[in-house]
């Protein structure tokens, strides 16, 4: 790594991750519905049925950013992260349709989440398999915001890098890898029959399993109590301040992905400075 200011290196992964939060709405917008595009074609090649006549969804890289109301296609000035959208004032330049908060709330998430990796990691390999966890963090809970789906596409590869960089070994060995990888699963796995044979119901989906399975090949055993707990206490905070505001009802399931994600990323950060603090204030240590 060339000899930069340490403050350099922070600000340029801010401006990093500013624009990869830009492709990251896009992957956010846009999978899901090339994956329901993937489901429908292979409902129909089951059924025998004719293929089905619509276009697929736009697709990830290839097709340009346009506005979602008037399909007017993006100037590179407006395809600025955060600047663009505050430049508009949340406005599309051309049909004036307000354009979603989603847009600059990611693009600042990635931006500030990827600047932190770097101030904790410094210019190294780890911050840049760091940054890699952190972007498909926020995809995963954007998309499981908006679909309640956490797709395979993104938690699979997320689960194969965090094996494979324990091989090195990065932040893990390759031993508490596997295992944390396994039991992550698991875990979940057996409170999701245990709660559907006891209720009838499904609490979770299949993939909040292998998000937890993921960060268990990344951080290692000793990472999945905390995350579930922490995880737990994330959602019951935000799902109480939502209810309490009347913004979602009782019944209508949260997605729970992007709970774990967040505990997974904190933990990532902040676990052992967390665990110490933990344990002098209960006096453990
Ligand atoms: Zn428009």
């Amino acid at each position: 790594m060339p000899e930069l200011p340490f403050a350099l290196w922070i600000a340029l992964a801010g401006v990093l991750g500013l624009l990869v939060g830009s492709f990251l709405n896009v992957v956010i917008l846009r999978l899901p519905a090339r994956m329901a595009a993937a489901w429908r074609q292979e409902a129909r090649d089951v059924l025998e049925l004719q293929a089905d006549a619509t276009p697929l969804p736009p697709g990830i890289v290839r097709e340009p950013s346009h506005c979602p109301h008037c399909k007017h296609p993006l100037s590179a000035l407006d395809n600025i992260p955060l600047l663009g959208w505050l430049l508009l004032r949340g406005r599309c330049r051309y049909c004036q349709a307000k354009i979603s908060i989603q847009y600059p709330l990611v693009e600042l998430l990635s931006g500030v989440l990827s600047a932190v990796i770097v101030w904790k990691f410094g210019p190294s390999w780890a911050a840049l398999a760091g940054l890699a966890l952190t972007w498909a963090l926020i995809a995963l809970s954007g998309i499981d915001f908006r679909t309640q789906l956490l797709p395979d596409q993104l938690t699979l590869p997320l689960l194969w890098l965090g094996l494979l960089l324990a091989l090195l070994p990065m932040f893990v060995t390759a031993p508490a890898s596997i295992l944390a990888a396994a039991i992550g699963y698991l875990s979940l796995w057996s409170v999701y029959w245990a709660f559907k044979l006891l209720t009838g119901k499904e609490g979770m989906g299949h993939g909040d399993f292998k998000l937890l399975a993921a960060l268990g090949a990344w951080m290692g055993p000793v990472a999945l109590l905390p995350i579930i707990l922490l995880s737990s206490l994330i959602g019951a905070l935000v799902g109480g301040t939502l209810i309490a505001l009347r913004k979602h009802e009782r019944e209508i399931p949260m997605p729970f992905g992007p709970f774990i994600a967040a505990a997974g990323w904190v933990w990532f950060v902040a676990g052992p400075d967390l665990l110490q603090g933990y344990m002098q204030l209960t006096g453990l240590r």
